[in-house]
């Protein structure tokens, strides 16, 4: 096998070393890779508390903890696919526009090269350019954890584009099919009582944290997977959807969450799906307790990664 392997923790001990995405290499680019890892260091669309900006490094850094098999599945990425840390998305901290342009061409350019990306964020916004850069051939699914739907119209007078706001635009750009959008682990007051109308009329399926409480986190995927089907897909794992007592590094927290073993189970049960993309954001290192929400951010990139690796690897053998 040729393919990219993390820096031998028998070797460099993982406290040491380049701090890149699961101690791989870094590459300028995504050409020869099946999976790039990749940072979005932007929270310009965050309405609160900022700080998600920091999460790719962060997270990186805490990645040196990810080790190199999944111990349920006993998947083994990078014995199955090339993986490797393409770096960050340019962005302009001071133009939210330049930024979304900036970083839709920068999956463009992943996406050109045949890999898939799991990214880093960065704040929620940081999800529609990635969107847009991947449904260009029709509107796509989601798996979408959060405690927030996002789909809020406009925020500070006429502003669309807020880490409140993308998968509004996803719906109304064409990326996303709504009836093929699961979100789950919706809670929290909201502003309005018609601040969830627009996903229900659109048809997204919600699964407020109230739901889950009285389901099995596997039965909850059973019928995320039954709305999905076997055509492509994205994941979006917002760590505000997990319980702030064990995610305490993110801007917009709301206590009741998911636990992070639960939202690990629930990924488990996407084994097998068309991941096409897959992000992890809101991680917020500023808020964060012993860089505990990093280490989470980290750990579900690993999941992910384990989860598009086998259907890569398993695609590619088969064809
Ligand atoms: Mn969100
Ligand atoms: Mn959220």
């Amino acid at each position: 096998m040729s393919f990219n392997q993390p820096q031998d923790a028998a070797v460099i001990p993982r406290f040491a070393g380049w701090p890149s995405f699961m101690r791989l290499p870094f590459a300028t680019s995504a050409a020869g890779a099946d999976i790039a890892l990749v940072g979005v260091p932007f929270d310009g669309g965050t309405t609160n508390r900022a700080g998600a900006r920091h999460g790719p490094r962060e997270i990186r850094s805490q990645s040196s903890f990810m080790r190199r098999v999944h111990h349920v599945t006993q998947v083994a990425p990078y014995d199955l696919v090339n993986v490797v840390d393409a770096g960050d998305s340019p962005v302009n901290p001071l133009d939210l526009m330049d930024s979304l342009r900036l970083i839709e061409a920068f999956f463009r350019d992943i996406r050109s090269h045949g890999a898939r990306a799991i990214a880093a964020g960065g704040d929620h916004l940081v999800t529609l350019p990635i969107l847009r850069a991947l449904a260009t051939d029709g509107p796509i699914g989601m798996v979408h954890f959060d405690a927030h739907s996002d789909t809020n119209d406009r925020y500070f007078g006429d502003n669309l584009y807020t880490h409140g706001t993308p998968f509004r635009r996803a719906v109304e750009e064409g990326l996303l099919d709504p009836k093929r959008v699961v979100q789950i682990g919706i809670r929290g007051s909201i502003y309005d009582s018609s601040d969830l109308d627009f996903a229900v009329s659109n048809g997204f399926r919600i699964v407020f944290m109230e739901e889950f409480a009285e389901r099995k986190p596997e039965e909850i995927m059973a019928e995320a997977r039954s709305i999905i089907g076997d055509q492509p897909v994205y994941v979006s794992f917002d760590v505000d959807a997990l319980d702030p007592s064990m995610a305490p590094g993110t801007g917009t927290p709301e206590i009741g969450g998911i636990t992070t073993f639960e939202a690990m189970r629930m990924l488990r049960c996407l084994r097998g799906l068309p991941i096409i993309g897959a992000d992890v954001v809101e991680v917020s290192p500023p808020f964060d307790v012993s860089n505990t929400t990093s280490l989470v951010g980290a750990t579900m990139m690993f999941e992910l990664l384990c989860l598009m690796a086998e259907v890569i690897a398993a695609n590619r053998t088969t064809v």
